[in-house]
């Protein structure tokens, strides 16, 4: 890397910044983190408990959890995890999910307040309203929806889809009408990559929508090199500018494949954190984006959630089932 002057850098890390920052984790509090860390894993055992962590979450999570991933991952292994008890470190939909899918298994989410803005710009009733109306112009119209809804959300769609399936998913749908909800990027970039006519939802995921082409084209001024890699829930102009469009996994498994030594990620900051831990010799740039939502769940609160059992997730069966037949419709497809 070449910075030509302090002032450079100081333009450059305003949206973008170098990894491995320790300002927060001094040594009190990794001290203080390691009493925390031990603790749950004595939880984990007697409880018979297991915890999944989303890539966006901190880094000492990734520390305690059982397996780390993307929604896709996370809900494929939440139908194979051996445990009464399921402790989801993401947010309030991912919860969920791992509950339509494991019924009979308790899921605790460790703050109730990890929600998500993509999710809450789409409701079941406005979603019907929708479909009928659309039905009128395409009877064989059918919804796609993210795997960031609602379960309620899920239970009216055909199918669920996710940032590393999504265009496979619809590619396999038997109609050519889809309503695709509710991230309006994401659906953009399905419908560069298809024939079918993909109608979208105006949802926006904030944290990624908020990043810009300049803060893209600032960094690749100073860094011609580096290797742009965004997810497709960033806006269209921006993912022009990128090497690859990929989910937080799909980057993980391209830095670790490419030849390249330097990254620009450009996607929630704490899929970063993962690619330092597990890449250490190579260099990442991370988008100063958190999700604030996914950064609501705390080490203490994982401990919390395990030694009181809190927050249970509960769903109407009715709901549960018709959300699991659309989860159940994306795995067999994906
Ligand atoms: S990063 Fe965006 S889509 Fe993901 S949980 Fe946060 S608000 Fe929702």
């Amino acid at each position: 890397m070449s910075l030509e002057t302090p002032r450079d850098a100081e333009e450059l890390f305003r949206d973008f910044a170098p990894l491995g920052s320790p300002a927060v984790y001094t040594r009190d509090r990794c001290a203080e983190m390691a009493g925390t860390t031990r603790r749950i894993r004595e939880l984990k055992a007697e409880r018979r408990a297991v915890i999944l962590a989303h890539n966006y979450q901190r880094p000492e999570i990734f520390e305690v959890a059982d397996f780390i991933g993307d929604s896709l991952e996370l809900a494929r292994q939440a139908t194979k995890v051996e445990a009464d008890v399921i402790v989801f470190c993401g947010v309030h939909f991912m919860a969920e999910t791992a509950k339509i899918l494991n019924p009979d298994r308790t899921v605790l989410l460790p703050d109730l307040r990890a929600g998500c803005s993509l999710a809450d710009s789409v409701d079941a009733d406005s979603l019907e309203d929708r479909r009928d109306e659309l039905r009128k112009i395409y009877p064989d119209l059918m919804i796609a929806s993210y795997v960031n809804t609602t379960a309620e959300v899920k239970a009216v769609s055909d199918v669920c889809v996710t940032s590393s399936n999504a265009v496979k998913v619809v590619e396999k749908l038997p109609s050519e009408n889809i309503l695709f909800v509710p991230d309006q990027n994401l659906a953009r970039y399905v419908q560069e990559n298809t024939k079918k006519n993909i109608i979208a939802w105006d949802g926006n995921c904030y944290v990624h929508h908020q990043i810009t082409p300049e803060q893209i084209e600032r960094v690749r001024k100073h860094l011609p090199h580096v290797k742009v890699l965004a997810h497709p829930e960033c806006r269209h102009d921006v993912l022009k500018l990128a090497d690859a469009v990929l989910s937080t996994s799909g980057m993980v498994q391209y830095a670790r494949e490419s030849d390249a030594q330097e990254f620009l990620v450009v996607t929630e900051c704490g899929l970063s954190d993962r690619l330092l831990l597990e890449l250490p010799e190579k260099t990442f740039y991370k988008s100063c984006k958190l999700c604030a939502y996914m950064k609501m769940i705390t080490l203490e609160d994982t401990r919390r959630a395990l030694e009181e059992m809190r927050y249970p997730i509960e769903l109407h069966e009715e709901v549960r089932t018709g959300a699991e037949r659309a989860l159940k419709r994306m795995l067999e497809l994906s």
